[in-house]
Order: structure tokens, then C-alpha cells, then sequence
């Protein structure tokens, strides 16, 4: 599960986030909406703990992410314990960041034998096995640079996937595909969530995409939730005018 108490985050004079609070039970998925500039993706950095709360907590599976208590008292989390909490977590860009020396299976294999220690044998048929769960079982010798934007980014979906995370992130994962290429990506997305395996937050401007495949949907306006509710109701039925605003623009 995901939690966030009163989550504040500022650059600067710019207020990103202004007192969050959010609970994602594990295994729903959550879409994020909301025009550009409202901090969808700074709060996938942090849960991804590469940015760090000026005010809040963040908790996965009910531990702080970034202070534990120690003798009544808060003190910063120690590396092994954001390790732990990363290694929870799979996070997949718009950009895939695909290594491009490397073969898709090395590519997907790559985190699996560095960082989780596995054996080369054993890292490459997980990453086999993860390729083919993106239907790229016949593309494992391939370099990016012979792969199509969608199959890129499906083999970053399956390097993310081959951590076996318990939460996966996607930050507008097909906003660089071309338009035929979206829809594969969109599928493998809406199996993931239908299997229940893990908690999902996709951060996404593919609006029928999202109220199909999530079961919840939060509408952000200027680092805050302006609305939280099941899908179908957020998009049928918003309760503010300005959800129902955004999404008369969008589609
Ligand atoms: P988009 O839909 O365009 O991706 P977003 O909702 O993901 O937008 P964020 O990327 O979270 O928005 O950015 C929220 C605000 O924080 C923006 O005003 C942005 O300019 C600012 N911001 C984000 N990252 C930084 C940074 N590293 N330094 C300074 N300002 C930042
Ligand atoms: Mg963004």
C-alpha cells in the first residue's frame, strides 16, 4: 500500500504539492490526471524517493519512507532502508532510457543481476520471461535501435516488471509513441491492472484509457487533489465543475 500524510513540496517560491493525503490499498490502480504544471510527476518522484518531502510523510506498507523512529525520536532513513523501500517500487518514463549497446534481454537483465545479485543464467531467463509477457519473446537479441518506439518502451515496461515490484509508477509512457503504436502499450498497461498483482499509478492524458483500466481516478490541480473517486463517477459524474472543465478540454 501507498500512503501519503500531508505531503507538501516546494522549488523554490513554487508550491508543487500543497498537503497531500492519499492511501492506495495494494493492488488498485490509480490514474492522475490534470493539466500540466500540477505535480503529477513530482509526486511520482517521490514515491520513486528521488525527490524528497519538505513536510509529510510518505509510507509503503505502513513503514515511513524517509524517517524511522529511533529511541522516541525521528532521525533520516539510512541507505539500507531506502533500498529496501526502492526495491518495492518499478517506475516506467516517457522516455524509455533503454541502454543502447545493450540487447533487450540484456537490457532487462541488467537490474536483475546488478542489483538483485541473480545469477546471469538466472537474470536472463526472468528477463526472457518478462519479454515475452510483453509480447517481445521473439525480439530478446534485438538492439533499441532496431525496435520500434512501442516495443522500446514495452521492454521498459519489462525491465521495470523484472524487479518484480510490488508498486509499479508510469508517467506518460506512451506521450512519445506514434499514435498506431499507443494502443499495444495501453493493452499491456490494462492487463498488468487487471491481474491484480500489483498497486498502479499511471500518470496519463489518455482519458478513455483511463477511466477503462483504473479503478480509481484523481484529478490534480495546482498540487492538489481537486477530486478522488471511482473512475466511472470522476468522468461521468465529477463533483467539481472544473474536473468536468479539464475534461471537456481534453477530450
Ligand atoms: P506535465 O503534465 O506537464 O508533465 P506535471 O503535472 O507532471 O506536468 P510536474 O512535473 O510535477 O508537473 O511539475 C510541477 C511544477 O513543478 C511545475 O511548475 C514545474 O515547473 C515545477 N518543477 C518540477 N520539477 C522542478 C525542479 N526540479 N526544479 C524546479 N521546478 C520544478
Ligand atoms: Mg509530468
Amino acid at each position: 500500500s501507498v500512503t501519503l500524510e500531508n505531503i507538501s513540496k516546494r522549488y523554490g517560491e513554487v508550491e508543487v504539492l500543497r498537503g497531500i493525503d492519499l492511501h492506495i490499498p495494494a493492488g488498485q490502480t490509480v490514474a492522475l490526471i490534470g493539466p500540466s504544471g500540477s505535480g503529477k510527476s513530482t509526486l511520482l518522484r517521490l514515491l520513486m524517493t528521488l525527490e524528497r518531502p519538505d513536510a509529510g510523510r510518505v509510507l509503503i506498507d505502513g513503514e515511513p519512507m524517509w524517517t524511522q523512529p529511533r529511541g522516541g525520536r525521528e532521525a533520516p532513513a539510512t541507505e539500507a532502508h531506502l533500498r529496501k523501500v526502492r526495491g518495492k517500487i518499478g517506475m516506467v518514463f516517457q522516455h524509455f532510457n533503454l541502454f543502447p549497446h545493450m540487447t533487450a534481454l540484456d537490457n532487462v537483465a541488467e537490474a536483475p543481476r546488478h542489483v538483485l545479485g541473480l545469477g546471469r543464467a538466472e537474470a536472463e531467463a526472468r528477463a526472457a520471461e518478462y519479454l515475452g509477457k510483453v509480447g517481445l519473446g521473439d525480439k530478446l537479441g534485438q538492439y533499441p535501435g532496431n525496435l520500434s518506439g512501442g516495443q522500446k518502451q514495452r521492454v521498459g515496461i519489462a525491465r521495470a516488471l523484472a524487479m518484480r515490484p510490488e508498486i509499479m509508477l508510469f508517467d506518460e509512457v506512451t506521450s512519445a509513441l506514434d499514435p498506431e503504436l499507443v494502443g499495444g502499450v495501453l493493452e499491456i498497461l490494462r492487463e498488468l491492472s487487471a491481474s491484480r498483482t500489483m498497486t498502479m499509478i499511471i500518470v496519463t492524458h489518455q482519458m478513455k484509457f483511463a477511466e477503462r483500466s483504473s479503478d480509481r481516478t484523481l484529478f490534480f490541480e495546482a498540487g492538489r487533489i481537486l477530486e478522488d473517486g471511482p473512475s466511472p463517477e470522476v468522468f461521468n459524474a465529477p463533483s467539481h465543475a472544473r474536473t468536468r472543465q479539464f475534461l471537456d478540454a481534453v477530450i
